[in-house]
């Protein structure tokens, strides 16, 4: 009886992770409730680290005394880890939060491997089935590294060109079928007596050269507008990877939280997908990120500049105006002057609304964190789905730093990269502005047709700079 009190202290320590981690997801999904997710699934996380140590420092250390040899290593990791990321979490810019949730990501596909290697390198005798499931999360958890390191590359902007070759597709399967063969082949030999037949170590650092260069090859050819479909999908990865390596461990832990991570991965690469109009197969298995570069269609009308003050008293002036952010609020950092403007315009007796794209942004989710961080109040803030025919009956729309999510060539031109994309109806508005610095384009790299519109014009330069003039014309009216 006495002997099954770790065992019961430990299994209810995975439940009470298992329930805090599922609680903090679930808290997650609105901006309100987001911060105490956070903090509930960190707790959560705690939770599950500490029952990782119960688990191998107290059952089965007691059977292999020469384990709890084991703690300061793993403390040493933790501390490592935990600084590390505690630091670089308090310094990252909003704008490279991608790269650093690809990064992450990619560390949790190369953790799963590593258990995997050491599963595989070590002398302990494997089943077929256990076998077969430490070599799948190897083959998961290397390809989500190694491919998650090339989407940062990417989005460092130290890759910046799509790799493409002819044949290329049936090049990436034929290295993905010859690490399967390779894995086939480590199953096999293992199951013979006399296994030291062939090298098994050389096989293995085979294996894992292979799964590597896929993870390599399946991420190069991704350009532009793909990449938040392929992090989430590489998310999803990384958890089934973390939880195949919890079943070969058999610690619940690790098998509780790669599951969830797992999940919530594939739910928001199907979220995401639906939302940049692609399809998770397509994704998947074509040559994800090749943008038809056919020509775009012909561009009608011209770019109107105004003055940032002109278009500041217009909308003080104006009964509705819709406030479109995107991409270039959070390179300018214009998220407080945005809503000092804002608080402006309402004192002034303006219905002032903020329309969020869901791919607005460099990550899920950016914009409204961006506009929770200058106290922009949650029910001001709307979702495309239950804003997008407000467009219709609205003064003006001020479109700050986003490009893509409102361009009309999603709906039109068939050529477009972005064809079939949902945007946000900014051109059915009675008058858009648009604040951007000059000509550049938005992250697919085409022309916006909004900007050309008879209804649109244009603020150029930085958005806060624009913002800070807008504030100063309005109050320049005084109480008019
Ligand atoms: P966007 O299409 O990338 O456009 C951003 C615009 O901001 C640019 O046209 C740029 O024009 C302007 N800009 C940059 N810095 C600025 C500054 N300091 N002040 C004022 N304007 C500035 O942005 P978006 O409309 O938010 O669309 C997001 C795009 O990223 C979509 O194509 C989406 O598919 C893709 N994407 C999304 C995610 C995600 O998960 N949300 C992740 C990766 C990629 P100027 O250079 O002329 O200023």
């Amino acid at each position: 009886m006495l002997n099954m009190i770790p065992q019961l202290i430990i299994g209810l320590t995975n439940l009470v992770a298992a329930f805090l981690l599922l609680y903090g997801l679930k808290r997650m999904s609105s901006p309100v409730t987001a911060p105490s997710g956070i903090f509930v699934a960190g707790i959560g996380m705690l939770v599950a680290i500490l029952a990782s140590f119960l688990f191998v420092f107290g059952v089965t250390a007691a059977a292999k005394p020469h384990l709890s040899m084991n703690i300061l290593l793993a403390v040493i990791g933790l501390v490592v880890g935990g600084g590390a990321a505690w630091w670089s979490g308090k310094k990252v810019a909003m704008t490279a939060m991608p790269q650093m949730v690809a990064l992450y990501n990619g560390m949790g596909g190369g953790a799963a491997g590593a258990i995997a290697a050491v599963e595989l390198f070590g002398d302990k005798p494997h089943g077929a089935v256990q076998l077969i499931v430490t070599l799948l999360g190897a083959l998961i958890g290397a390809v989500s590294l190694s491919g998650s390191l090339i989407a940062w590359a990417k989005l460092q902007g130290i890759l910046n060109q799509p790799l493409r070759f002819h044949g290329q597709q049936v090049f990436n399967g034929i290295v993905l079928l010859l690490t399967v063969l390779v894995g086939v082949t480590l199953v096999f030999y293992t199951q013979l007596p006399e296994h030291a037949v062939i090298s098994m170590p050389a096989l293995i650092c085979v294996f894992f050269a292979l799964a590597l260069l896929s993870g390599v090859l399946m991420t190069l050819p991704i350009g532009g507008a793909d990449m938040p479909v392929v992090i989430s999908i590489y998310n999803a990865f990384t958890g089934l990877a973390v939880g195949l390596e919890g079943f070969v461990l058999q610690n619940p832990a690790l098998m509780i939280a790669g599951m969830v991570v797992g999940a919530a991965g594939l739910l928001l690469t199907l979220l995401m997908a639906k939302a940049m109009n692609r399809s998770v197969s397509n994704v998947l298995f074509t040559n994800f990120g090749e943008a038809k570069a056919k020509k775009q269609g012909a561009i009608k009308g011209s770019l109107k500049p105004v003055d940032a003050g002109d278009a500041g008293i217009f909308m003080r002036y104006a009964s509705k105006v819709i406030i479109v952010p995107g991409y270039g609020l959070a390179v300018a950092q214009g998220q407080q002057k945005l809503y000092e403007f804002v608080k402006l315009l309402q004192t002034k007796g303006v219905d002032v609304k903020f329309a969020v794209h869901p791919v607005a942004g460099r990550m899920p989710g950016q914009m409204d964190v961006l506009l929770a961080e200058a106290g922009v109040p949650y029910d001001l803030i709307f979702q495309l789905e239950d804003i997008n025919d407000d467009f219709a009956t609205t003064d003006v729309v001020m479109v700050i730093g986003a490009n893509d999510v409102v361009n009309p060539a999603a709906r039109t031109d068939k050529a477009s990269p972005i064809y079939g994309m949902p945007i946000l109806n900014a051109d059915k508005a009675k008058k858009v502005y648009v604040l951007k610095r000059g000509e550049g384009k938005g992250y697919a790299g085409i022309v916006n047709l909004l900007f050309y519109a008879d209804n649109c014009e244009m603020v150029y330069g930085d958005a806060q700079a624009s913002l800070i003039k807008m504030i100063e014309a309005v109050r320049g009216l005084g109480a008019a």
